[in-house]
């Protein structure tokens, strides 16, 4: 049964470690990332932007399969199913469709809009026993066509969303999505520690994962941030493994064209990723 992320988070930032949110693109990768939390006993958390909710035929498609999933593979650490920087439509859609957590990302919207629209999702979510996620300050690069600058938050913005009463806070702190680049400036550890001071016990949320070095990763869990997300790491994975066996022949091989052979090797690559992602936010063991 899919949970909301507020209890695994509370339980995160009080134990100093970090639930990871792995965002899912098809059935293998859902598979892989639910066995792999199953295997390490970790919650996690499955991140579904609004483009491959498009691409996976739906919400409702997606709520489906993970349920499904959850059931036939015997899961029994707490999933939680999150809209990833959702639209205020979107995260309607969500909650109707069955989701048990919503980001929505009103970071484009000047302050005032986005707490207006904010209040408003957390009063639906909290009468459905929902998480909800907020966002201030853009997180940089690029996800699903929408371009941010890599923004640093305003501490004081962020208290005022936290105030509204979300289960969890994103806040732009110079990290982005995708590849880092060569002359990236690092994590700004001034601005996390401020906003955590004036936030208290909400779990903070680090967007763009994917290489952060691990000093970096775990640093910011010590101030405080409880959720890390990761989706590109684990697209390389799937890639480079899905290379190799085409480069290497391997289709041609028997029935090495079967999809169930054919994409073997990625989702393997998959699993690898979220597990050595799980040791180093210290969630194994937590579920
Ligand atoms: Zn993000």
């Amino acid at each position: 049964m899919l949970v909301s992320a507020k209890e695994m988070l509370t339980k995160a930032k009080a134990g100093k470690y970090a639930v990871g949110q792995f965002n899912i693109n098809n059935l293998e990768w859902t598979k892989a990332i639910l066995q792999t939390a199953e295997e390490l006993k970790s919650p996690v958390i499955l991140g579904v932007s609004e483009g491959a909710g498009k691409y996976m035929c739906g919400y409702t498609t997606v709520v489906g399969m993970v349920n499904g999933m959850i059931n036939e593979l015997g899961i029994t650490v707490p999933v939680a199913l999150h809209l990833d920087h959702g639209s205020y439509e979107g995260a309607k859609k969500c909650i109707e469709a069955g989701f048990s957590s919503i980001m929505f990302d009103g970071s484009h919207y000047p302050i005032e809009e986005n707490i207006e629209k904010t209040k408003e999702l957390v009063g639906i979510c909290n009468e459905r026993g929902l998480s909800i996620e907020a966002e201030v300050g853009a997180i940089g690069g690029e996800e699903d066509g929408v371009i941010g600058g890599g923004e640093v938050a305003d501490p004081n913005e962020c208290k005022m969303i936290a105030d509204l009463g979300v289960t969890m806070l994103a806040a732009g702190i110079g990290n982005i999505h995708g590849k880092y680049p060569a002359n990236w400036a690092g994590l700004r550890f001034d601005v996390l520690d401020e906003i955590q001071k004036l936030t208290g016990a909400m779990p903070l949320v680090l967007h763009g994962g994917t290489g952060i070095p691990a000093d970096m990763i775990k640093k910011a869990i010590s101030l405080g941030v409880s959720k890390i997300n990761v989706n590109t790491e684990c697209q390389l994975a799937f890639a480079a493994a899905t290379r190799r066996y085409i480069e290497a022949g391997k289709d041609l091989e028997g029935k090495g064209f079967d999809p169930r052979k054919l994409l073997a090797d990625g989702t393997a690559a998959i699993k690898a990723t979220v597990k050595e992602k799980m040791e180093l936010f210290g969630s194994v063991g937590k579920a």
